[in-house]
């Protein structure tokens, strides 16, 4: 079984759903005592989230380059970056580290395409719906267009991310925000809706949805074991 490097704490909430899931599949598919050979390194989210603020990418991709050297040094074969927005550095990060990582917007794209999916709604950090490197990729690799909320309603999903659900905070209120700007996307033609936050599947469960729900945590983390099992590795 490979090593899975998980660089994680962005938010340290989702970070636990991440090693939950991981060794939840790993149980699942070797049974027995099995689970799954994990390293973690969770960073402070307070000085990334500030770079972010700060438009300073490459300092908060050096954090990131840091912590993915300590994983290959720990053992890691291969990469996650436990967030969907970091994936703006994902590159550099890998070519700086030595280390192939796990792409979180690769799992999604081709999890919306074995649902035969072309057009999708997207809720994310104003990073991930307002920039192309998520949506791009999206395009660019699997043909899939993604339409995103209305500005003001970016600006609402931004906050619920940041000021609650990476601090924890479950609302109710929000859930319904968020569960209408999901209705009007699909009313402007989105099949179905990524979550492209991976605190955002604690707030919104699939049953809470019409159209199919695409969980980037989950769907990350299943590749990641996919990947775990595959041939060669560690041992
Ligand atoms: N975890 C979130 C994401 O998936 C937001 C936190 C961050 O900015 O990294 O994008």
């Amino acid at each position: 079984m490979k090593v899975i490097g998980l660089i994680g704490g962005m938010s340290w909430n989702s970070s636990l759903e991440y090693y939950r899931l991981i060794n939840e599949l790993v149980s699942r598919k070797l049974g027995g005592l099995h689970s799954a050979r994990v390293v973690l390194y969770s960073l402070d989210f307070e000085e990334i989230e500030l770079a972010q603020r700060e438009s300073r990418w490459h300092d908060a991709a050096s954090v990131l380059t840091k912590a993915a050297i300590a994983l290959k040094r720990a053992g890691a074969d291969f990469l996650l970056i436990c967030t969907n927005t970091m994936h703006k550095v994902a590159d550099e990060v890998g070519e700086s580290a030595g280390l192939p990582i796990l792409h979180i917007v690769d799992a999604t794209g081709n999890a919306i395409r074995e649902q035969g999916l072309s057009k999708v709604g997207l809720l994310g950090t104003r990073f991930v719906m307002a920039e192309q490197f998520y949506r791009g990729r999206l395009k660019k690799r699997f043909d899939i267009d993604v339409v995103v909320p209305a500005e003001d309603e970016q600006a609402i999903v931004q906050r619920i991310i940041y000021d609650e659900l990476c601090r924890g905070k479950i609302r109710g209120l929000s859930r319904q925000s968020c569960l209408e700007i999901i209705e009007k996307l699909t009313e402007r033609g989105a099949e179905g809706v990524v979550l492209g936050c991976t605190e955002l599947p604690l707030l919104i469960r699939p049953s809470d949805v019409q159209v199919p729900v695409f969980d980037t945590t989950r769907l990350h983390a299943e590749a990641a074991v996919e990947m775990a099992l595959s041939g060669g590795g560690t041992d």
